[in-house]
């Protein structure tokens, strides 16, 4: 049987071909493309898909708006990016961007292991989670394993309130990325699923959530702006334990839950 290709790696063929055509502020071809992925210029679209969901994740200017058909002057049917109206902005986006200081964010892929291949691995074996960070090498793939990973963990929900709609749900560092030491950074241990408006709460600390997985809300003073609304949504959540992983290894750590309760980081 075939080996399914891995488009990832595919991704990382072209990743300099197109950074290089950004810098200098040309349009690139399928037909160019398509010898770098090892593929057709039918099939460089899927090549490009995971640098293009790379670059909305990491609110890049979009790559791939660069590659377009030599006869339209567009690219082809299956881009999502952007409205086609909008094109000629993206591009300008592109070729105003300083691409130098981006990492190859598939750089760590090979042709055997995806970032899917490598979030299962650690959905099995969550201690590996150092092994792997460092076999990734850059930031973008190895924040798309931990996504991967937090939402095979959660089964796809938000740990506070449930909600199951992949696009909205995000995976939540306890510990910041910056203050994580490497074995934390794409640990499950170190992660929560949230939606992106618990997120935000958590992150600014309106939601907490102590070492007993219970949800502890900020109190609001009444002198402050927020509307009861707000003062409700938020309060009725205090006491509440979340949502935990049914694979017990892949909950929270708790140390790093209280680390993060008190705000005890290293600077
Ligand atoms: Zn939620």
């Amino acid at each position: 049987m075939a080996r399914r290709k891995n488009w990832e790696f595919a991704a990382k063929s072209v990743w300099g071909p197109l950074t290089e055509a950004a810098k200098s502020q040309q349009v690139i071809h399928y037909e160019k493309l398509a010898p770098h992925m090892g593929t057709t210029s039918r099939n460089v679209g899927l090549g490009l898909e995971p640098i293009t969901r790379f670059c909305i994740d990491m609110e890049l200017p979009h790559l791939t708006s660069i590659v377009v058909n030599k006869n339209t002057g567009k690219p082809g049917k299956g881009f999502y990016g952007f409205s086609l109206g909008s094109i000629s902005e993206a591009q300008k986006r592109v070729f105003e961007f300083d691409w130098g200081n981006e990492i190859n964010p598939f750089a760590g892929i090979s042709q055997t292991e995806s970032t899917d291949t490598l979030a299962k691995s650690l959905y099995v074996n969550p201690e590996k989670s150092q092994e792997v960070y460092y076999r990734l090498k850059a930031r973008g793939s190895a924040q798309l394993v931990f996504r991967k990973l937090i939402l095979k963990a959660y089964k796809n929900k938000c740990a506070i309130c449930g909600l199951d709609i992949v696009e909205a749900l995000e995976a939540a560092h306890i510990v910041p990325w910056p203050e994580s030491t490497p074995q934390e950074r794409i640990s499950a241990n170190n992660g929560i699923l949230l939606c992106a408006n618990h997120h935000r709460l958590f992150d600014s600390d309106h939601v907490k959530i102590n070492s007993r997985y219970e949800i502890v809300c900020k109190k609001i003073s009444t002198t402050s702006n927020y509307l009861s609304f707000d003062q409700a949504s938020i309060s009725k959540l205090s006491g509440q334990v979340i949502q935990l992983p049914a694979r017990k290894n892949l909950w929270p750590d708790p140390i790093l839950l209280d680390r993060r309760f008190h705000k005890n980081l290293k600077q």
